[in-house]
């Protein structure tokens, strides 16, 4: 591994994802010119989990990188990354979501955004259970926000080598996004991203449905 360049790894990597499912390289704790390499051999997403840090990179990188914030996002945080985000993925209240609105309309656009769902057996990861993602959808806070889109679900699995367990995770994260498909943006076709697996787990993942992995470690190493 340590012969081989980042693009050498990028390539490596894309061979082992079917080529509709994007790949979000996640650059974290990760220097610019490390994603600079992967940029020039024609990586564009990134996915970041600190504001700041996306921040300070987008600053010092090309313009057309999509950056997609993977990590709990705080509120009073939003207006950082509001000009410039591509997809925030982990968005697990009302009260975020609708900071997120504010935001997006001082800036001028829509952002879009995935709602992020607790699906592991732990404690520590944030997300919303079904009823409260049902809560959000129906109220009417969120029927009248002009400028987020709701594109999918996102969810992390269980840390653990119980490979049945993670599968089980990934599956009802599935139905959860199949069932909140039908109920709510059946006739949206901009509701369509399933964002999981990580370096451990995403060829499971895609076996479930994934159509967007976050990659860290496989690409950029361990941190
Ligand atoms: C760090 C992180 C990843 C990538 O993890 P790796 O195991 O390094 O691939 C994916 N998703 C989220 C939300 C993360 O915080």
């Amino acid at each position: 591994m340590s012969n081989e360049t980042l693009a050498d790894r990028l390539i490596d990597l894309r061979t082992k994802i079917p080529a509709d499912v994007q790949l979000i390289a996640v650059s974290k704790t990760k220097p610019a010119s490390m994603i600079q390499e992967l940029y020039q051999a024609g990586q564009r997403a990134f996915g970041e989990n600190k504001v700041q840090e996306m921040v300070d990179k987008y600053e010092q990188l090309p313009k057309d990188i999509q950056w997609h914030l993977i990590g709990h996002l705080q509120t009073n945080k939003v207006k950082y990354i509001a000009p410039f985000v591509h997809l925030i993925h982990a968005v697990d209240s009302l009260k975020l979501l609708q900071e997120i609105d504010k935001q997006a309309a001082k800036n001028n656009r829509i952002i879009p955004c995935l709602l992020q769902f607790h699906i592991a057996n732990e404690d520590t990861k944030f997300g919303l259970d079904f009823s409260e993602a049902e809560e959000i959808l129906q109220s009417r806070e969120f029927i009248e926000m002009q400028n987020i889109q709701i594109v999918g679900l996102m969810g992390m699995a269980t840390f653990t080598e119980n490979e049945e367990q993670i599968r089980d995770e990934f599956r009802n994260l599935n139905n959860y996004f199949q069932i909140i498909k039908s109920h709510y943006f059946k006739f949206n076709p901009d509701f369509k991203h399933l964002s999981m697996g990580m370096s451990g787990d995403y060829d499971m993942a895609i076996e479930e449905g994934s159509t967007m992995v976050r990659i860290g470690s496989t690409l950029f190493g361990s941190r």
